[in-house]
C-alpha cells in the first residue's frame, strides 16, 4: 500500500509537471502584424487593448515630444512576448505590470518581452516612456500623416498608418479602445484631442489639456492637434460640441451649420454615436486633406459645407462602424460621399439622383473614372482613389433606387445600429441589404463593387 501511495504521488507530480510544461509551451510570441492585405504589419497579434492613457508634453519650437503611454490590454493567447507599433523615438522605460521588460526595435515594431509570460485571458498593463522627434509618415499614395508640425503647433492625423508616429499602439482598426489624453503645451496654445474636455490647467507657463474619449475608437482616429485656436463650446446632437478655429483663418458661417448637419444625419442614420462633437479647423495646407478624427474631424483649411457634411457623416460610417480590412475603405468613403449628396438633396440643392446621373454620364472608355472598382482597390496606392468615393456613392444611390427609399434607409439605419462601435466587411453589407430587401443582390453588388467596367445593367 505504501508503495502504491508513493507511486500515486509520483503520478500526480508527473501530471503537475506535464500541465506546467504545457502551460509553458502555450506561451508563444504574438504575431508582428494582423495580416491586413495593404498594411500587413499594422497591429499585432495576441492581445486586445481596452484603454490608452497618453501623457504627453510637446515643445513646438524644437518639435520635441516626451510621452508616457499606459496601455491596458488582455492577452488573447499565451504570450511569451508581444509587439506594439511605434515609429522613431528613444525609449526611456518599458514596464509590464510594473516590472521592467526588455525590448527591441525592428522598423515599426516595438518587440516587448515581459519578465514572465502572460497567460491567455489575463489583463496586463504596459507603460512606455518615450521621447524624441515625432514622425511624419509618407503613405503609398505620397500623402503625409502622423504628427505634422505647423507654424504654431502640430496637425495630428493617423489614417491609415500615422498613429505610431506619436504613440505606441496596436495600430489596427479592429482593436478599438477608450482613451485618456493629457497634453502639456506652452501656455496660449490649445490641444484638441478626442472626446470631452475634462480640464485645462495652466501653471508655470504651460497648460495641460485633458480629454477623455469614453467610446471605443480605432487607433488611427486619435488626434492631439494643437496650436493657437479660438475654441467655442456649445452643443450639437445633444452632446457637447467643441469647435476650434485657427485665428489666422476667417471661417465665415459654415461651422454654424454643424448642429443642423448632425441633426439631419441623426434623423436618417440613427442617434449620433459619440459623447462629443465638433470640428478642428487648422491652417495646415501642407497636409492637403481633412480627416474624420473621432468626435471632431480635423480640417487643414476652412471647409466648405460639402466637406463639413462629409466628415460629420463619417462619425456613423468610418468611426462608429469601421472597416475590418483597409481594402473595404469604400464602406467609409462611398458612404460619406453619398452622405454629401443626401445633405445637398435635403437642403433643396442637387439631389442624390442628379449627382448619380451626372457621374453616370461618364463614358465607359474613361477607365480612370471607373477603375479600380470600389470594393477592390487592389493596392494601397488607390486607397483614396476617386472611384472609392464616387463610384462607392453611386453604388449606394443605385441600391436606393433598386430597393426603394423605405428599405434603403432601413438598411442604412440597421447597418449603423447593428455595428455600432464595431468592425465590418463588404460581405456583411451585402448580406444585410439582401436580408432587409428580400432580394437577390449578388449580381447588383458584383457589377457595382467588383467588376472593373462601367456598370450597364443591374
Ligand atoms: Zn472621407
Amino acid at each position: 500500500m505504501r508503495f502504491r501511495a508513493v507511486a500515486l504521488m509520483l503520478g500526480v507530480l508527473a501530471l503537475v509537471l506535464v500541465f506546467a510544461g504545457s502551460a509553458q509551451a502555450a506561451l508563444t510570441p504574438g504575431s508582428s502584424g494582423l495580416g491586413d492585405p495593404f498594411f500587413p504589419l499594422a497591429g499585432n497579434g495576441g492581445y486586445d487593448v481596452s484603454h490608452y492613457s497618453l501623457d504627453l508634453s510637446y515643445e513646438p519650437s524644437t518639435n520635441d515630444l516626451v510621452g508616457t503611454a499606459t496601455i491596458t490590454a488582455t492577452a488573447t493567447q499565451g504570450l511569451s512576448r508581444f509587439d506594439l507599433d511605434l515609429r522613431g523615438f528613444s525609449i526611456s522605460r518599458l514596464k509590464v505590470d510594473g516590472r521592467d521588460a526588455t525590448f527591441a526595435r525592428e522598423g515599426q515594431e516595438l518587440v516587448v518581452t515581459p519578465r514572465t509570460g502572460i497567460h491567455s485571458g489575463t489583463e496586463f498593463t504596459v507603460v512606455v516612456g518615450y521621447a524624441g522627434t515625432p514622425t511624419v509618415v509618407t503613405d503609398p499614395d505620397s500623402s503625409i500623416e502622423g504628427w505634422v508640425p505647423t507654424d504654431d503647433g502640430a496637425f495630428v492625423v493617423g489614417e491609415p498608418q500615422g498613429s505610431p508616429g506619436w504613440y505606441p499602439v496596436n495600430d489596427n482598426p479592429r482593436d478599438k479602445a477608450t482613451y485618456d489624453f493629457s497634453v502639456s503645451v506652452p501656455a496660449g496654445l490649445t490641444v484638441m484631442a478626442n472626446g470631452v474636455l475634462v480640464s485645462h490647467v495652466t501653471s508655470r507657463g504651460r497648460t495641460a489639456w485633458v480629454w477623455h474619449e469614453a467610446d471605443p475608437m480605432a487607433p488611427y482616429l486619435a488626434t492631439a492637434t494643437l496650436g493657437r485656436f479660438d475654441l467655442t463650446i456649445s452643443t450639437a446632437g445633444g452632446v457637447p460640441s467643441y469647435v476650434a478655429v485657427d485665428p489666422q483663418l476667417s471661417s465665415g458661417n459654415v461651422l454654424r451649420k454643424l448642429p443642423e448637419i448632425v441633426d439631419f444625419y441623426s434623423s436618417i442614420y440613427g442617434p449620433y454615436p459619440f459623447d462629443a462633437a465638433g470640428a478642428i479647423v487648422d491652417s495646415a495646407r501642407v497636409v492637403g486633406y481633412s480627416l474624420e478624427t473621432q468626435t471632431k474631424p480635423v480640417f487643414d483649411r476652412v471647409p466648405d459645407e460639402t466637406t463639413l457634411a462629409h466628415e460629420q457623416s463619417h462619425m456613423w460610417f468610418g468611426d462608429s462602424v469601421t472597416l475590418t480590412q483597409w481594402p473595404d475603405i469604400w464602406l467609409h468613403e462611398g458612404f460619406a460621399t453619398w452622405s454629401e449628396w443626401i445633405w445637398s438633396e435635403h437642403e433643396g440643392n442637387r439631389s442624390a439622383h442628379q449627382f448619380f446621373e451626372h457621374y453616370y454620364n461618364t463614358p465607359p472608355q474613361d477607365v480612370r473614372f471607373w477603375t479600380p472598382p470600389p470594393a477592390n482597390p487592389g493596392t494601397p496606392l488607390f486607397l483614396f482613389n476617386g472611384t472609392i468615393y464616387v463610384r462607392g456613392a453611386m453604388t449606394l444611390q443605385a441600391l436606393r433606387e433598386k430597393v426603394g427609399d423605405s428599405t434603403f434607409f432601413q438598411i442604412m439605419r440597421s447597418w449603423a445600429a447593428l455595428n455600432r462601435y464595431g468592425n465590418v466587411t463588404t460581405a456583411q453589407f451585402i448580406a444585410l441589404s439582401e436580408q432587409l430587401s428580400g432580394m437577390d443582390l449578388e449580381n447588383f453588388f458584383d457589377v457595382w463593387l467588383y467588376e472593373p467596367d462601367k456598370p450597364v445593367s443591374w
